[in-house]
């Protein structure tokens, strides 16, 4: 149906009126944050927003609050403009079935009808995909992906997020799950994990993973720290990283620490794909240096021959606003299909 819907709208565009822009809507459904934005094709976003999501209120009061910001947003186009699709990135999206199935840190349910619920609200086409498969195409059209065709997307939020991009497509897997790389395991007697599991990467390589870290050394160590004086409630992967490039031994050892599980994780990762590059993303990534040095060397020491040397690491170079860019790839990746 879309498909027909594309062709008289597309045809329209490009033939009927040469003055009109064309765009999508990205959302991304965080935990705690929903990110939207009005994207063109370059990635330019032309006006974007940022609300609490409410993942504890009712699924139906997100929606409300969705069609109020999306139509605040729709008030930047012009007359002329027109808005083809909307992409949506969130946790556990499966693009199989338009569902968020099972997403931990929400109270929507265990099978939430994202797309169906979403066309609904604005009688346009929706495409799902999970936050961190979404990531990975923001990064293929519009980031330092561009000029790649196999690469590996690592989100260091809350948890640890993964997409794979293997040969210009994201890598879905027989179950639209491919890339669950904060699962595989660092060690079997190790920390528990949110998932049921014990001693998932997550747990040590991400803001929540080197928080722990930072407690268990802060009960080792005997040297001062700044780390001291804050709860871990109120700990940041940004105080953190600012504290290790004050010299902070703690902050700097943590740092360590993650990047020696992180790097030896991504050997094994690379035995497994043999990609160009990863790409690191979220909030431990803000760390720049002090997290990518020790990670590149862990890497190296752990990887098999032939690939040393060979595999980039880099901090994602999208700017702050980039959550939206990924669910706006995806939108863009569907429209280009329908037109080919
Ligand atoms: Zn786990």
């Amino acid at each position: 149906m879309w498909a027909l819907f594309y062709f008289i709208l597309v045809y329209n565009l490009n033939f009927g009126c040469r003055m009109v822009k064309q765009y999508v809507l990205g959302i991304d459904i965080g935990g705690t944050f929903t990110k939207i934005g009005i994207v063109d094709l370059e990635g330019t976003i032309l006006k974007n927003t940022v609300y609490k999501t409410g993942a504890n209120a009712f699924y139906g009061d997100f929606l409300n609050k969705l069609e109020v910001q999306v139509n605040l947003l729709r008030k930047a186009l012009n007359k002329n403009d027109r808005l083809l699709c909307i992409g949506v990135g969130a946790p556990n999206a499966n693009y199989l079935t338009g569902l968020m199935e099972h997403p931990v840190n929400f109270r929507w349910g265990d099978k939430v009808p994202l797309v169906s619920e979403i066309e609904k609200l604005f009688g346009l086409p929706v495409y799902i995909a999970n936050d961190a498969n979404a990531a990975a195409l923001g990064e293929l059209y519009f980031g330092s992906g561009k000029n790649m065709k196999d690469f590996v997307v690592l989100t260091l939020g809350t948890g640890l997020g993964s997409g794979i991009i293997a040969n210009g497509e994201i890598l879905r897997g027989a179950h639209g799950m491919a890339g669950e790389i904060g699962h595989v395991n660092v060690d079997p007697n190790g920390r528990n994990c949110k998932c049921g599991l014990q001693g998932c990467l997550e747990t040590y390589a991400s803001v929540t993973g080197i928080k722990r870290t930072v407690f268990e050394l802060l009960a080792e160590m005997t040297v001062d720290s700044a780390m001291r004086r804050i709860s871990y409630d109120e700990m940041t992967g940004e105080m953190i990283a600012n504290a290790a490039l004050e010299g902070d031994e703690v902050a700097l050892t943590a740092f360590e620490k993650t990047a020696l599980v992180l790097g030896g994780k991504m050997a094994d990762t690379a035995a497994h794909l043999d990609p160009e590059a990863f790409i690191l993303s979220g909030g431990l990534s803000k760390a720049g240096a002090i997290l990518l040095n020790p990670v590149i060397t862990s890497m190296e020491k752990n990887l098999f021959k032939a690939y040393r040397g060979k595999i980039k690491v880099m901090i994602s170079d999208l700017p702050g606003a980039s959550a939206v860019l990924g669910p706006a790839a995806l939108a863009w990746q569907q429209i280009n299909r329908m037109k080919t």
